[in-house]
């Protein structure tokens, strides 16, 4: 991580990229701040100004426009907080924010604008946490952040030990990008660790585009199966990006190579400077048409919506 690019000039110059010659105009000093690892990088092509991965992580100009509907916490996240780093949406499931960093800055996250400062765990979740985790109603923790897997393995372990500890736990969840943005954190310890754990676990990528994927991450992938993980995706629909059938039918096909099942793909959530990525609905709905009739049932991903206060996330097709 250490070795990620922060610089916009130095990820430029790698690409081969001229900023003068740029089609769109970038920010040098945006809030939420340029991340991306070399590994990420480097799946990237040289001198091509829209590529799908390098789009997902260049701060633009346009972000700063104030777009109507577009908000600082548009999924509700912080009326569900039901203690610090701990929120609860929906039943039987409580979410922890484990960590505020992560190893890539993804331009559309919904979280951007989030109030990590107050919002995130202990090193050791404090009694009081405990308390909240244990109740009959909770049987299933989902470690999210930002990006759990940026967390040591002594914290993970420490961590993963005060979870099995709870009666009424039946499932853990992970939802990480790590193991497509830095495939060597699939460490053997982690493998052990998760092997280990006494409940069945979910691990959730995060990936958007097939070039995301290269033999350095099936490799990971495949480490990461010894684990007896599930293995699940969740992309968000991008302008620019994914929005078309093709990718999105290779996306699903190169992943199931690799050992994922297609879980969701999201209609993006409406979080201030996110705006140029939305895809219409209507666009939406028809790439899942047509993905319907393209792939068996078992590679079609669930396209949703998520609102602020819903039970669940929603279908697309449902409104
Ligand atoms: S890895 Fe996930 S939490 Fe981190 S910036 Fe990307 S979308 Fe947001």
């Amino acid at each position: 991580m250490a070795l990620s690019f922060s610089r916009l000039s130095k990820l430029l110059e790698w690409l081969d990229l001229d900023r003068s010659e740029l089609p769109y105009a970038c920010d040098d000093s945006p809030s939420f701040p340029l991340r991306v690892t070399r590994d990420f990088a480097s799946r990237m092509h040289r001198r091509d100004a829209y590529d799908p991965l390098l789009l997902q992580v260049l701060p633009l100009l346009q972000e700063s426009a104030v777009v109507d509907g577009y908000s600082q916490d548009p999924v509700g996240d912080m009326n569900a907080s039901v203690s610090q780093g701990v929120l609860q949406k929906y039943n039987g499931r409580a979410l922890l924010i484990t960590t505020p960093a992560c190893a890539i800055h993804c331009r559309y996250c919904f979280r951007r604008h989030f109030p990590y400062q107050q919002q995130h765990l202990d090193q050791q979740l404090s009694d009081q946490t405990m308390e909240k985790l244990n109740v009959p109603d909770i049987s299933e923790i989902i470690l999210s952040g930002g990006d759990p897997l940026t967390l040591n393995d002594q914290r993970l372990t420490q961590l993963l030990s005060q979870l099995k500890q709870l009666p009424h736990l039946k499932r853990l969840r992970i939802h990480t990008r790590m193991p497509v943005i830095l495939p060597s954190r699939v460490t053997p310890e982690l493998v052990e660790m998760l092997r280990n754990f006494p409940l069945p676990v979910t691990t959730v990528l995060h990936i958007n585009h097939p070039n995301e994927l290269d033999k350095s991450v099936a490799t990971a992938l495949h480490q990461l199966r010894h684990s007896n993980t599930h293995m699940l995706n969740q992309a968000v629909l991008l302008k620019g990006i994914n929005d078309k059938t093709e990718i999105l039918k290779a996306l699903c096909e190169k992943g199931f190579d690799m050992g994922i099942l297609p879980y969701y793909v999201h209609q993006l959530d409406k979080v201030h400077g996110s705006a140029h990525f939305q895809v219409s609905r209507e666009r939406a709905l028809e790439i899942e048409e047509q993905l319907r009739k393209q792939l068996p049932g078992y590679l079609l991903p669930r396209f949703v919506t998520e609102i602020a206060g819903e039970e669940s996330k929603m279908p697309l097709g449902m409104f």
